[in-house]
């Protein structure tokens, strides 16, 4: 036997273990749908399932992921404004209250940090304006989890997504998204949310999350699944303390200008 080519497809049991490590990586509160690509699919799943037309959008642009995003809400009809700062710089808080204010948005969507730059926005701050203006709140985390702590509850995230190949140093697939209730519940009443699509965040849920959790909806790699699970276990392993970032070291902030 070839043991990287003559292997069983992925169980069950790994699926759910895989599903419960990248819980644990978001606070452990929050249902994960698990997505056989790239973590830019799961992100435009995330687009096309809170889009609407009309819904207000704020789109905190401070790299490419975030331009794309945008794009991906217009296409939805959302009436989207993009809050975009200079390549190099994080987006300062008053600059997102402020957009909030005259905006209004429903949905306010960042990327925690840059892979570009190795810029981190200050989530926390942003995450309590998201929520005083009840806003619904995405998180791109693809690139922060593994090295950052990304409490999805505490900021009250409402979609994170979540990448294997950048500091969790594992595979680019299964990619992940984090969702509270609320967000479900915005999912499950916007008709124009992807059903029966590789875009569609309830079609794995009703299927597996809600199901008995027996069988795997389609067949996600199973080299990539094993070695998934390898690359949280190498993590946990590093980490001891949950909290902490893989370096054990806060990430350098770049400078915030209004
Ligand atoms: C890399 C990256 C993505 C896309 O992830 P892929 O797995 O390459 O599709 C999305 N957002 C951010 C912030 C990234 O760094």
């Amino acid at each position: 036997m070839n043991p990287l080519l003559d292997q069983p497809a992925a169980t069950p049991e790994e699926i759910a273990a895989l599903e419960a490590g990248m819980a644990r990586l978001v606070g452990g509160d929050r249902d994960v749908v698990l997505v056989p690509a790239e973590a830019i699919l799961a992100l435009e799943a995330i687009a096309a399932s809170v889009a609407a037309p009309g819904r207000r959008a704020l789109n905190v642009v401070t790299g490419p992921y975030g331009a794309i995003f945008g794009g991906w809400l217009r296409r939805g009809g959302a009436d989207v404004l993009d809050l975009a700062t200079p390549f190099d710089e994080v987006v300062a808080p008053d600059a997102v209250a402020a957009a909030v204010a005259s905006h209004r948005p429903e949905v306010l969507a960042i990327v925690h940090a840059e892979a570009a730059t190795g810029g981190t926005n200050p989530m926390a701050e942003i995450a309590a304006i998201a929520r005083e203006a009840g806003a619904l709140l995405v998180v791109d985390a693809v690139s922060s989890i593994g090295a950052e702590p990304v409490p999805a509850a505490q900021w009250d995230a409402d979609f994170v997504a979540i990448g294997g190949q950048k500091s969790l140093a594992g595979p680019p697939t299964p990619s992940a998204v984090a969702v509270s209730e609320r967000g479900w519940a915005l999912v499950d009443a916007n008709p124009h949310a992807p059903r029966g699509s590789s875009l569609s965040l309830t079609d794995w849920r009703d299927v597996w999350i809600r199901g008995d959790r027996s069988a795997v909806p389609g067949l996600p790699s199973w080299l990539d699944v094993r070695a998934m699970l390898a690359a949280l276990d190498r993590l946990e392993t590093e980490r001891g303390d949950a909290g902490e970032g893989r370096l054990g070291r806060a990430p350098v902030p770049l400078v915030h200008r209004r």
